[in-house]
């Protein structure tokens, strides 16, 4: 997925999330738990933040398309 089709990031979780390898990425978005599923998902519609120095990403589930989140901890 390209970054310019995430408008919903802030800037400076954009400069993170453009700093992780594209092949990451894809991983990172492909395998977020969701506790309805009860399985690893792949995280749509999602947006990204950055707090307490992690950058958040809040989307939901491809699946049941409930909330799901993912925390890629700071480097
Ligand atoms: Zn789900």
């Amino acid at each position: 997925m390209a970054v310019e089709n995430l408008p919903d990031f802030t800037r400076p979780a954009r400069q993170r999330w453009e700093s992780i390898p594209a092949d990451i990425r894809q991983r990172l978005l492909a395998n977020v738990w969701c506790g309805q599923c009860r399985h690893e998902v792949t995280i749509i519609n999602f947006t990204g933040t950055i707090k307490s120095g992690n950058l958040l990403l809040v989307g939901k589930c491809a699946e049941c398309h409930g909330d799901v989140a993912r925390v890629i901890e700071g480097s």
